[in-house]
């Protein structure tokens, strides 16, 4: 099946806001081996609207688009397709239902363009809107499906997941499941690592290997097609022992959704242990991650933003000659910042974090230089030392990321 998305908003065009519909949709599709070809973005216009749908429906068999289904002149989506499948528009008796007692219940007048929002095209599949007035729906033509939504990510998301995703799948060959394992790597480059795996990843087929970095981690998506789940784990294992045996030390996580802290906190928790964290270079980036994670606070006791040598040391005990001699920036200060973080807030583990982010070195030191301390009851301290690249903003990120690995080991 070969699919497209076209998103509608002359909002999108003017650069007011990005298109990350089309990269949700996309990223839907991908899960159940449904590939895209285009994305478009066209403006609130009929007669480019129409050009862009009639390009669409030659040469896709989905044809998926987002936005301009409200109540606004400017909304001419469902009347654009209509005018091009050739149907009028008729009500949706739930949607005018909804529409109505959205407006009584709050005793506001409904003004007469809402109730344009009702009408969906003549003999089309309705989702329902769960979030918001307009419902979504996919009408059949020719040999091509279009399917149209709600701009409004609150009320895209929702619609997909609930109905427009088991409506796909019913148009998909029977026999089809799509079976996929999510990777989770730290530690190595996108490049590095499809290096490693270049053989697998040029003879895929089925399964498929899609390798993708977000956040400065890196994730592979392992996706096997066959008749049953269970057929498809078993054409998995085969790649899945490959990888680990190339690139398995980089390999933290395999959960669909599982980031580097929630991995950390869940181990923490499970075991019953708690860290506490130091953090100069990086400035409360690794405790706003860890508490990001719900429920972190049976693991997460707290941390010590030590942006000066005056709190490293008349907070954290760092003594005055290791931060004149060694520096701030140096493997002692960080095994000293990780060790007395640790004793002092009463925890299984301490982390810390000094390095220079830039865009000035600092202390003769280059910019990414950065240490990171990992202190747990009754072992040696481990220091790593790391060269990272990139601005201030990347480099933060990146080693507070690197924590959280070293954290995990
Ligand atoms: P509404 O009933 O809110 O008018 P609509 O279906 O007519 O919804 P639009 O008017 O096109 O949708 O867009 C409404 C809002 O949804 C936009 O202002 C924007 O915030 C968001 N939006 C629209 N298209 C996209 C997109 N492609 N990606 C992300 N957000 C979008
Ligand atoms: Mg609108």
């Amino acid at each position: 099946m070969r699919a497209e998305i076209i998103a509608v908003g002359t909002e999108l065009l003017l650069g007011q806001i990005a298109n990350t519909n089309a990269q949700f949709l996309s990223q839907k599709l991908a899960d159940i081996g449904v590939g895209v070809y285009f994305h478009t973005v066209v403006g609130d216009n009929t007669e480019r609207l129409l050009q862009v749908i009639r390009m669409a429906a030659k040469r896709s068999d989905l044809v998926i688009f987002s936005g301009g289904l409200g109540p606004t002149q400017d909304d001419l989506t469902k009347e654009t397709v209509a005018a091009h499948v050739g149907v009028g528009l008729v009500k949706d008796s739930p949607a005018m239902q909804r529409i109505e007692d959205f407006f009584s219940q709050r005793g506001i007048v409904m003004t007469e363009n809402n109730r344009k929002q009702a009408l969906v095209l003549e003999g089309s599949h309705v989702f329902s809107n769960d979030f918001g007035m307009a419902p979504g729906m996919a009408i059949r033509h020719d040999s091509t499906t279009f399917v149209l939504l709600p701009g409004p990510p609150s009320e895209l998301y929702p619609m997909v997941d609930r109905y427009v995703m088991p409506y796909l799948m019913n148009l998909l060959p029977e026999s089809q499941v799509f079976h996929s394992r999510v990777f989770r790597f730290y530690g190595i480059g996108e490049s590095a690592l499809e290096e490693r795996l270049i053989d697998l990843i040029e003879k895929q087929d089925n399964p498929t290997i899609a390798p993708y970095a977000k956040e400065f981690e890196v994730t592979l998506r392992v996706t096997a097609r066959a008749a049953t789940a269970a057929e498809g784990e078993a054409m998995i294992l085969p790649v899945e022992k490959e990888i680990r045996d190339r690139v398995g030390q980089y390999i933290y996580g395999t959960g669909e959704d599982s980031s580097l802290h929630e991995v950390l906190v869940t181990g923490l928790i499970q075991r019953g242990e708690t860290v506490a964290c130091a953090e100069s270079c990086t400035g409360g980036t690794v405790a706003s991650l860890i508490t990001s994670v719900p429920g972190s606070s049976a693991a997460f006791k707290g941390g010590v933003v030590c942006y000066t040598n005056e709190v490293k040391h008349q907070v954290l005990g760092v003594p005055e000659e290791v931060l004149n001699t060694d520096g701030a920036v140096s493997e002692k200060t960080a095994q000293l910042l990780a060790e007395h973080v640790r004793k002092k807030l009463g925890s299984t583990y301490g982390i810390s974090v000094t390095g220079v982010a830039g865009p000035d070195s600092s202390e003769g030191k280059p910019v990414g230089l950065v240490y990171v301390g990992i202190a747990a009851e009754g072992l040696p301290t481990v220091v790593k030392e790391l060269r990272l690249a990139g601005r201030r903003q990347a480099i933060v990120g990146r080693a507070a990321k690197f924590a959280l690995f070293y954290a995990l080991q």
